[in-house]
């Protein structure tokens, strides 16, 4: 990806038709010992010669994914102390000398080594982009990337949805099929769901990038300059699917193994190696703390450049907590109006929180991490919730309401515990910055009318859920 992004037409010939077919192989070259999350911190050194004609490469890279085999490694340097700049470096090269195989928790099938350069000659038509100008190469194949790791999570959760019934179908204890049992049938719907909401939200993300990308070229920009403008354009959106989706897998993979009982805890069954592989995807690609802090962290760039408004929406909110509240105007035909509602107001308690926070905190709010933890948290609620209405709003409208009994359950059930999550990070992130009295009880007060939702049976829908994946004995969505 850097070379189709960044890389000049000489660059593209040369490396992308071999990449393409897999004749050669590459690996990305960012973290170093000493700089993982703060990348930019990087050490290794790359010196101009004095003939002009190469950089010396000099430094140490750490956890590089098919360093094993690479032929082409994406190295990022820093030039003169401190211009943070990309190369492309051949493995072919003298002075590249590798680590030994990590010997890792998961994902064994793939080689990570460290990479060592030791006075490597990179000819200076290898110099990727612009010097000092590396920070937006890696960020934006990081973008991508995220949103990679948003869709292959999904995959890999349905595959360990399917292994969880299809053992639970299996297995007999009490002289049942163990799920016959309303625990296990909670498992199993609540996999169902989280894997249905995440592929609901990479629909949407899709969409999104694909709407954008149409209009840039509509504007006159070329394939490339349209795809990095929608990738930066949807930087938030691909962190969320970044999270949430290492944090479903991660989810889906435990109850995986807990399904399987013993036999979860032996390497015999796949269900352990599940697990352990899955446990990357929270760390990788960017932690997901710090995706966490990146959403709200570009949330309120976009908001100081002007880019977006937040601060409106958020006086009106302050202004519709004194009011009385509205219990009426929705459409009592819509099965889905109180879903649509509760993200409605949800939006607003985010707003009112996030609000208030820099209203209080100013330039300093980015030191009050667990503020902006909280308020990530609301976010990714509220965007997972609302891809799941919106999709199914969109089946109801193509098949009618009976047949799309399966997916309003889904959302209902993600929507209503949904509600309670962002109230009680919404509660967190308010008692941290206000103190007892009246600014405080107001405040509660409203993150409560925010989140509501009407009475739910949530243990009949996973029921339903449940009985659909047994049926079935696979995924069944
Ligand atoms: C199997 C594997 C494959 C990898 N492949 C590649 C690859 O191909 N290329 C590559 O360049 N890198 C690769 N990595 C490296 C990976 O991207 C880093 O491990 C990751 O970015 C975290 O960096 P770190 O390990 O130094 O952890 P650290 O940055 O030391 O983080 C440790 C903990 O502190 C937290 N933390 C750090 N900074 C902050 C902060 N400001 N605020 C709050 N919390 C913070 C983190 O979230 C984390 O929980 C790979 C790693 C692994 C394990």
């Amino acid at each position: 990806m850097p070379v189709l992004y960044f890389g000049t037409e000489a660059q593209r010939q040369k490396y992308l038709p071999k990449l393409g077919t897999g004749e050669i192989k590459a690996a990305y070259c960012l973290t170093e010992p000493g700089s993982g999350s703060d990348s930019l911190s990087a050490r290794t050194k790359a010196t101009l010669s004095e003939d002009g004609t190469y950089y010396l490469l000099e430094g140490q890279k750490m956890w590089i994914t098919n360093a094993g085999f690479a032929d082409l490694f994406t190295v990022f340097a820093q030039v003169d102390g401190n211009k943070f700049t990309a190369f492309l470096v051949d493995a072919t090269l003298d002075n590249i000398r590798l680590g030994n195989e990590e010997d890792k928790m998961g994902i064994k099938g793939s080689s990570t080594r460290q990479v060592f350069f030791e006075g490597v000659k990179v000819p200076v038509e290898n110099l990727l982009g612009e010097i000092g100008k590396g920070h937006k190469i890696a960020f934006n194949v990081l973008n991508i990337g995220r949103y990679k790791l948003g869709l292959m999570v999904c995959g890999g959760a349905k595959r360990a949805c399917e292994m969880t019934v299809k053992y639970a179908n299996e297995r007999i204890q009490f002289k049942l099929p163990i799920s016959k049992f309303g625990a296990i049938k909670y498992k199993l719907a609540e996999q169902a769901t989280r894997i249905w909401v995440l592929e609901s939200m990479n629909y949407r993300i899709a969409g999104l990038l694909n709407d954008k990308i149409e209009q840039c070229k509509a504007d006159g920009k070329n394939d490339i300059q349209a795809k990095l403008i929608a990738a930066e354009e949807y930087a938030i959106e691909c962190s969320i699917s970044k999270v949430f989706g290492s944090e479903v897998l991660d989810y889906v993979v435990d109850e995986c193994v807990q399904v399987h009982g013993g036999n979860g805890f032996s390497e015999e069954y796949n269900a352990a190696r599940a697990y352990r592989d899955a446990r990357i995807n929270r760390i990788f690609e960017g932690t997901n703390e710090i995706n966490r802090l990146l959403t709200f962290d570009m949330l309120m760039r976009r908001a100081m450049s002007g880019q977006i408004d937040i601060m409106t929406p958020a006086m009106a909110v302050q202004k519709d907590l004194m009011s009385i509240p509205d219990f009426g105007g929705d459409d009592d035909d819509d099965i889905l109006a109180a879903d649509k509602k509760a993200i409605r107001e949800a939006k607003k308690a985010i707003l009112m929180v996030a609000g208030a926070a820099v209203q209080k905190y100013m330039q300093k709010i980015e030191k009050e991490q667990e503020i902006i933890m909280n308020l990530a948290d609301m976010l990714i609620d509220v965007f997972t919730a609302e891809s799941a209405i919106l999709r199914t709003d969109k089946l109801i409208a193509l098949r009618g309401v009976e047949a799309c009994s399966d997916y309003i359950d889904m959302t209902k059930i993600y929507t209503s515990e949904a509600m309670e999550r962002i109230q009680l990070s919404g509660k967190h992130a308010v008692c941290a910055f206000t103190e007892e009295g009246d600014e405080q009880r107001m405040m509660l007060m409203g993150i409560r009318r925010y989140t509501k939702y009407p009475a739910y049976n949530a243990v009949a829908a996973r029921r339903r859920i449940a009985q659909r994946l047994i049926d079935a004995n696979d995924y069944a969505f």
